[in-house]
């Protein structure tokens, strides 16, 4: 059955960068909006414009409060589970944190969901691709990931955990879940603080620099623009066919991130220095990096038609303005 406009949806992490975005998106198409949040990563600073809406609610506080998650879960009609650690820093510094979040977290959610039948929307994340090579990635490819010596890896291995046990409540308990994996998604109040490269370029160049690039700035990435991803995101839930899969959601158009580093110095004007720092300075001794990371979005264009429609250029321009405005009210 597909959902009526003017549903209720519940947004875990809806007061992070992407969970706004959401909230904001449903919002604007009539639905009812519940967001819960701890704040962890995310900024009330982001829900902010929304509480005026009469259609919107938000809970600060943890999913891992089992009551509030179930009274949540209950009174929704689909469940956007976006609540987890991210940011390669915050992985790096915090695998204890990120392993538990991404792991318990969802576990949560998907046993609350499971008992009431509520759709659900798990957001997975490209890093499960690892370190494979077969580009575009496609859903069904083989994971490559790296050792356990090696935190970053944590990540990926607690969302291929998350995905398992989503697919396995839809299998065994017929529950309506839908997967995505969100490839490098970007746009305004993004934060830099959790190592995101577009937001750290665009707050180095506004300061005149330098722009820290790391290694040797030759490895790739596609940059998807977040209202693109948000799109896709509420249509996959939209979408029964699209319950039990995993879709990739991101851009398709590559570019090194030397080049990225070169645009925005460009954009923002002026002499901005470049600067390489390598991976064992940046993170930690021994950091394995992708080189290139693309999705096939093939799938998704199938089932949902979706498409990006902003580019690289169009992307910088929308987050530097949106930096000049944010840093001019500060
Ligand atoms: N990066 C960089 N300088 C920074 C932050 C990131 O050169 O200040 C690089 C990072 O090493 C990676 C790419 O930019 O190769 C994208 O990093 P991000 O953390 O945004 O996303 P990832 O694709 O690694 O999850």
């Amino acid at each position: 059955m597909t959902l009526k406009r003017g549903c209720r949806a519940l947004i875990t992490g809806g007061a992070g960068f992407i969970g706004s975005h959401l909230a904001e998106f449903l919002l604007a198409r009539g639905d009812r909006v519940s967001v819960i949040d701890d704040l962890s990563t995310g900024a009330i600073a982001n829900i902010e414009h929304l509480k005026t809406e009469a259609r919107f609610r938000y809970t600060i506080d943890s999913i891992f409060n089992e009551s509030l998650l179930a009274e949540q879960v209950d009174d929704a009609d689909v469940v956007f589970h976006l609540a987890a650690a991210v940011g390669v820093r915050l992985i790096v510094e915090k695998p204890t944190h990120t392993i538990e979040t991404n792991i318990r977290g969802t576990e949560m959610v998907l046993r609350a969901a499971a008992k009431k039948g509520r759709r659900v929307f798990v957001a997975s994340t490209s890093e499960v691709y690892g370190k494979s090579a077969a580009v575009p990635f496609r859903e069904d490819a083989d994971l490559v990931l790296g050792p356990t010596s090696k935190s970053r890896w944590s990540y990926a291995a607690s969302k291929a955990v998350d995905e398992f046990l989503a697919l396995a409540y839809h299998k065994e308990r017929g529950l309506p879940v839908v997967i995505a994996r969100l490839f490098n998604t970007v746009g305004p109040r993004q934060t830099g603080r959790y190592g995101m490269v577009i937001p750290r370029f665009v707050e180095q160049a506004l300061a005149g620099g330098p722009i820290t690039v790391f290694g040797d700035g030759r490895q790739t990435r596609c940059f998807a623009w977040v209202g693109d991803v948000v799109r896709g995101i509420a249509a996959l839930a939209d979408q029964p066919a699209a319950a039990g899969q995993v879709f990739n959601l991101g851009a398709t158009r590559e570019i090194s991130i030397l080049a990225l580093a070169r645009l925005i110095a460009a954009r923002v004007g002026g002499r901005i220095p470049i600067r390489k720092i390598p991976y064992d300075r940046a993170y930690e001794e021994g950091f394995e990096d992708m080189r290139r990371r693309v999705p096939s979005i093939a799938r998704a264009r199938k089932a949902i038609g979706y498409r990006p429609t902003v580019d690289i250029d169009e992307i910088l321009d929308r987050v530097i303005a949106h930096a000049r405005d944010a840093s001019r009210m500060a």
